[in-house]
């Protein structure tokens, strides 16, 4: 019991492991991490990444993403200050290491965003996160819930839809990732979101709780 509660101390003091959610645009990614965010508030940090698309209605500056220019983007990169970054859909992509370090210096999980070239990166780095891909039941479901979204124009959903085609063939790979979530009833996919993460969840009140 003691050596147990000792050990878990340990893991915690470590800092929680980071988690890595991908999978095809309109999969449901950003869906299940709002709630997420929303449930265990003081737990969980989002890594707000950059990008050259323009920002969604409702999106925020700085919340959702650093809407920056291509300059912008490419010089900081340049500079050595993104962990990862990937062109996606016609427009750039990445996480900087001031956005992880943001969340982490916090002692929350840092959750992450990105698509499956930034899944690749990051197996490069020490980060050791949590692999967790979200997947739609179907190409149909998936095409209906991008175009319901009303967010992309024709163009941008074709890229989308060949970029899901491509992610749903690479993401069977295996050990690539932790678990595949496949996102049918968002609540069940939610409860197993929650499952796979208990464990880093734990930790944080560990810590929370001995502070
Ligand atoms: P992503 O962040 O992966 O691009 P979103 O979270 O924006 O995807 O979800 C795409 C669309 O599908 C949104 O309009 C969202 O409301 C809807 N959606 C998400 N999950 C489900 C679900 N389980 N059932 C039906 N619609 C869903
Ligand atoms: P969206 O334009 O729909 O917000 O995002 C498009 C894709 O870019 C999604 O697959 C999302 O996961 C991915 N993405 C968002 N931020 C990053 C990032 O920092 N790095 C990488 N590699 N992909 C990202």
């Amino acid at each position: 019991m003691y050596v147990k509660f000792i050990s878990r101390l340990f893991s915690a003091m470590a800092g929680p492991r980071p988690v890595v959610m991908s999978g095809p645009s309109g999969a449901g990614k950003s869906t299940l991490l709002k709630k997420l965010l929303k449930e265990f508030n003081g737990v969980f940090g989002f890594s707000v990444s950059h990008t050259t698309r323009n920002p969604r209605p409702g999106e925020e500056n700085g919340k959702d993403y650093h809407f920056v220019s291509r300059e912008v983007m490419q010089t900081s990169i340049a500079k050595g200050e993104f962990i990862e970054s990937a062109e996606f859909s016609g427009n750039m992509y990445g996480t900087s290491k001031a956005a992880v370090q943001a969340v982490q210096a916090q002692n929350l999980i840092c959750i992450l965003d990105i698509d499956m070239q930034g899944v690749k990166n990051i197996k490069k780095t020490d980060l050791n996160p949590i692999y967790v891909s979200v997947q739609a039941p179907s190409m149909d479901i998936l095409e209906k819930r991008l175009r319901d979204r009303k967010t992309e124009s024709e163009e941008s959903l074709q890229k989308r839809l060949h970029a899901a085609k491509v992610d749903v063939e690479i993401s069977k790979e295996p050990g690539l990732f932790d678990v595949v979530i496949i996102n049918d009833d968002l609540e069940a996919a939610y409860g197993k979101l929650k499952d796979v993460l208990l464990e880093e969840i734990q930790k944080v009140r560990d810590v929370n709780k001995s502070s």
